[in-house]
């Protein structure tokens, strides 16, 4: 008990230490800076995949700082490194992209810009994830990093991320050798900004974080014909009717009550004209789980049922079910979380670092975790603080990531995401 508590105090004085907090000078120094580049990533957003002019933008912020940059890794994304002598390597991540919603904000900064997609079809584009200020916190904490090398030793290794919303990303950095090519980290970090909390705070989830997400796309099939003659066709429209509402059972009948799980059916197509029949029908499902064995049972009973529903309809051929994407639960090292709250509440201040349950959203950081590697994903809250008073207090709720009214509080947010980059780098990296 003595060892365990003098450790624990001992942890506790090296992390209070003030070489690994930050100065409000510091930040200063750096924010104007940052709010103007989030202002110009928020006016110029680009969709997954397609984002070269953000790309570009971080590249030479941070070659300036010093580091030495690579870009085109997987695409779009940029891998900056700085060698401060022998010591850890922590890896820091933004995402770069934006989403195909149109900004209604009525902010004087709200994007305007429309592009067309992949399909050919002309969208809206919106850093409606908050994206664009975790590319500004990363860009002004590498500022700071760099203008202090006595505070830390090791490897800083900033990455940009391409394609973050549709999980492509991380996977194609990887594949591109972000970690073969480019030292492996030891430990790899990443913040998200919300409306959870109020701007000014940040909370932390040992364990798992969030869900497993699996993509399923379905197709059914049945025979086509006039839609005045019923008897000579299959219909698959009735059959992805009933599946759909088959399929709401796998929760509410199947899954143990109080285990996480969702079942959507996001896109249900199918036909052309009113008189027609046609001959098939396709669905996209969104599966989230916390539980392997779980993930594991639904995907199974979705095969099940919708397979059952086609023989129910005499369905000239099986369904194919496609899983066109999958990524496992964000997982915090616990050990990890631990010493980076106690970090955290020395730099923010103790009542503005809290504990929270997982969330529902899921994330392809994962995927650097799966390598093997220790992740700290922390949560930055973006909320106006009065608002935010307002709404726990019945008032109006605060749009939700992705929502065209999503508009983070700048100030206190950044800052705030600035200092706490800070802080858990300097506390990853102490000498
Ligand atoms: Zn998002
Ligand atoms: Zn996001």
């Amino acid at each position: 008990m003595l060892i365990r508590s003098s450790f624990a105090i001992l942890v506790l004085l090296s992390a209070l230490a003030p070489s690994q907090t930050t100065s409000p000078t510091e930040i200063d120094q750096v924010y104007p800076a940052a709010h103007e580049l989030y202002l110009d990533i928020h006016r110029n957003p680009e969709l997954s995949l397609h984002e070269t002019q953000t790309a570009a933008k971080l590249a030479s912020r941070l070659r300036s700082a010093g580091f030495d940059v690579t870009e085109h890794v997987g695409g779009t994304g940029i891998v900056a490194l700085l060698k401060n002598g022998a010591g850890p390597t922590i890896m820091l991540r933004t995402e770069l992209d934006a989403l195909p919603v149109e900004e209604n904000t009525g902010l004087p900064y709200a994007s305007k810009v429309r592009v067309k997609n992949e399909a050919g079809a002309e969208v809206p584009v919106m850093h409606a994830c908050g994206h664009d200020l975790h590319i500004a916190a990363l860009v002004a904490t590498a500022e700071v990093m760099a203008r202090t090398r006595d505070r830390w030793h090791g490897t800083l290794m900033l990455i940009g991320q391409p394609g973050e919303e549709g999980f492509a990303g991380a996977k194609l950095m990887l594949d591109d050798g972000l970690f073969t090519r480019f030292p492996k980290p030891d430990v790899a970090v990443a913040l998200h900004v919300s409306n959870a909390e109020p701007a000014g705070m940040v909370s932390i989830t040992p364990g798992v974080y969030n869900t497993n997400a699996d993509s399923l796309r379905i197709t059914i099939y049945g025979r086509g014909g006039h839609g005045s003659a019923p008897q000579t066709t299959i219909d698959p429209i009735v059959i992805a009717a009933r599946t759909v509402l088959a399929l709401q059972t796998i929760v509410s009948r199947e899954v143990k009550p109080g285990e996480m799980a969702v079942v959507t059916v996001g896109s249900l197509h199918a036909g052309t004209k009113d008189n027609i029949i046609p001959d098939h029908a396709e669905m996209s499902l969104t599966v989230r789980t916390r539980d392997q064995d779980v993930r594991k049972q639904i995907l199974a009973s979705i095969e099940r049922i919708t397979n059952a529903e086609a023989a129910s309809a005499a369905a000239p051929r099986e369904p194919t079910i496609e899983r066109f994407y999958a990524t496992d639960a964000v997982y915090n090292d616990p050990a990890l979380a631990e010493r980076m709250q106690v970090s955290l509440a020395a730099a923010l201040g103790k009542g503005n670092v809290i504990l929270a349950p997982p969330i529902q959203p899921s994330e392809d950081f994962s995927y650097f975790v799966a390598q093997g590697i220790p992740g700290f994903y922390f949560s930055l809250g973006g909320a106006d603080p009065q608002k935010f008073a307002q709404a726990q207090h019945g008032g109006a709720a605060l749009p939700s990531n992705h929502s065209p009214l999503f508009a983070p509080d700048v100030e206190p947010a950044l800052r705030t995401g600035i200092a706490a980059e800070v802080a858990v780098l300097r506390s990853l990296m102490k000498r």
